[in-house]
């Protein structure tokens, strides 16, 4: 059995998705549960890309245990520099450092000749190498690259320091046959290969991201770089759960697995899809909402007498959690704290008593509170970054055939400031509300909610995006009360937008 090494990239490539924006403590956070997810290397973000970028590296290298941490750079000295400043406090540190290599990319983005693009990518890998032994490398659209100039430019990367060299196919344009082939072609050319760990990178652009790092796995790659869910540039990166799961549940055919803890796949999924606001399809493989529901009456009944006439995976092996009830409303603040420690949330102080009122309030609103629901509402309220517009109560008046009134109180460094307006509907009004408080021009681009658990107490999450000074950033809110939700998570994009255009730069779109 081969063991195939996991890289995760849900913090580098997958925050480059569009309109995602995570703070420190998110980063923090989410790097947290892809220790204890196990994967083998987190990267944690682009350092020169922008002092937010840089902070989160930096943050995550110096608190988060058990996986090698990298950080991205090109092939310019500063950028190598700044990496390995963000990087160098971790226990198990990697500069991964890329440059493009296809004719397109050389001649129209770098204006660089081949030559000159090999002289980079070895001075850059020394440079690398002599800060930390582990340096990876990637050729950026290897994939569209000429055949015979990649292979001669892994053998100096590799003659020059680099123990990963990385094949992306940047735009997502192969297909499993060719790609198994592209990589079986670079591990019989390159003669210093047995030197160096093939790592592949693939975009989802045709759906066969995940297909094509297989196709690579059985041609000679060790490494596999992926996202939770799938998030990353246009339509994403290779996703973790389903390149890890289709491993382990055709292992005696492939002969290769992994490290990672499958029962820790489902929390992390919820996390980034939180995090991040990009919520699951329903018929996402391994982790969509409907992924092991069986709707057929033929199935149903396959599946009560032997669970394997239509299953191939358990969903308890990833981690998906049963209806079980958190705490009754009479508990108190200890019993409260150890279940969080259950549930993976070791919280004390301030952080806790934050908490434990929340929950003390969802019990006045909701009949059960289910784990999920706890879960839920830590994950969106705990982990807010500052909050320059504290959300403090919300009056709304609504109904058919009338206009629609609503009121909302804000707090303000400690000053309460109050709005009114008037609307079609009642978010609308809430919105026009707080609009009238924050007086700077925010643009609802998208709104969505979603329950966390079912019946008609269930708390209500809302997803918004809201554009501002051209970019555009998410929020999200929770509450039993929809109307509630909304203005929350309205209230948290803006406060993110205002916290991330202090340290936003024009670099950060860049990466494979
Ligand atoms: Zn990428």
């Amino acid at each position: 059995m081969k063991n195939i090494f996991i890289f995760d990239t849900t913090l580098r490539d997958g925050e480059q998705s569009p309109g995602v924006s995570l703070n420190v403590k998110e980063k923090i956070a989410l790097a947290r549960q892809l220790a204890k997810l196990g994967v083998d290397c987190i990267e944690a973000g682009f350092p020169i890309a922008s002092p937010g970028d840089f902070e989160a590296v930096r943050a995550v290298s110096q608190s988060v245990e058990g996986p090698i941490i990298a950080g991205l750079a090109r092939t310019s000295e500063a950028d190598i520099k700044r990496a390995w400043e963000a990087l160098k406090n971790a226990e198990r540190p990697r500069i991964h450092t890329f440059i493009a290599t296809s004719p397109i990319h050389m001649k129209h983005k770098l204006k660089k000749t081949p030559d000159e693009v090999l002289k980079s990518a070895v001075d850059a890998v020394k440079l690398a190498s002599s800060l930390t032994e582990d340096v990876e490398f990637s050729a950026e659209d290897a994939f569209r690259s000429e055949l015979n100039y990649l292979c001669e430019l892994f053998e100096a990367v590799i003659a020059a320091g680099a123990k990963t060299i990385n094949i992306p196919d940047t735009v997502g344009y192969a297909t499993p046959w060719e790609f198994g082939e592209f990589i079986k072609a670079i591990r019989e050319r390159v003669p210093n290969i047995d030197q160096a760990a093939i790592s592949v990178h693939c975009h989802n652009d045709l759906g066969m991201a995940v297909a094509n790092s297989l196709a690579a796995i059985n041609n000679g790659a060790t490494q596999v770089e992926v996202t939770v869910n799938g998030i990353g540039e246009r339509a994403g990166n290779a996703s973790l759960e389903e390149l890890v799961m289709a491993l382990y549940t055709r292992r005696n055919y492939l002969k290769a697995d992994t490290n990672v803890n499958k029962g820790e796949i489902y929390r992390a999924s919820k996390l980034v899809s939180t995090l991040t606001g990009m919520l699951i399809q329903p018929n996402k493989a391994i982790v969509g909402k409907n992924a092991f529901v069986h709707e057929s009456g033929i199935h149903q009944d396959g599946v009560l007498k032997e669970r394997e006439t239509y299953e191939i995976m358990n969903p308890a092996m990833i981690g998906v959690p049963g209806n079980n009830i958190f705490l009754g409303k009479h508990s108190g603040r200890h019993a409260f704290k150890m279940h969080l420690k259950d549930l993976g949330y070791d919280f004390e102080g301030e952080v806790l008593d934050k908490a434990f009122k929340s929950f003390k309030e969802l019990c006045d609103n909701k009949k059960i509170v289910l784990d999920e629901d706890i879960i839920a509402l830590i994950d969106t309220e705990a982990l807010k970054g500052p909050e320059t517009y504290q959300f403090s109560y919300l009056n709304v008046s609504s109904g058919t055939n009338i206009v629609s009134t609503a009121t909302v109180g804000v707090n303000v460094n400690g000053v309460l400031y109050e709005q009114a307006a008037i609307a079609k509907g009642p978010v609308e009004a809430t919105y026009a509300a707080i609009n009238s408080i924050v007086k700077q021009e925010f643009i609802l681009e998208e709104y969505a909610i979603n329950s966390v658990t079912s019946g008609r107490d269930a708390q209500g999450e809302v997803v918004v995006k809201a554009s501002y000074q051209g970019k555009s950033f998410t929020g999200r809110g929770i509450s039993v009360d929809v109307i509630e939700s909304s203005a929350r998570a309205y209230l948290n994009a803006i406060n993110k937008a205002l916290n991330m255009t202090k340290n936003y730069s024009s670099e950060k779109a860049e990466g494979m």
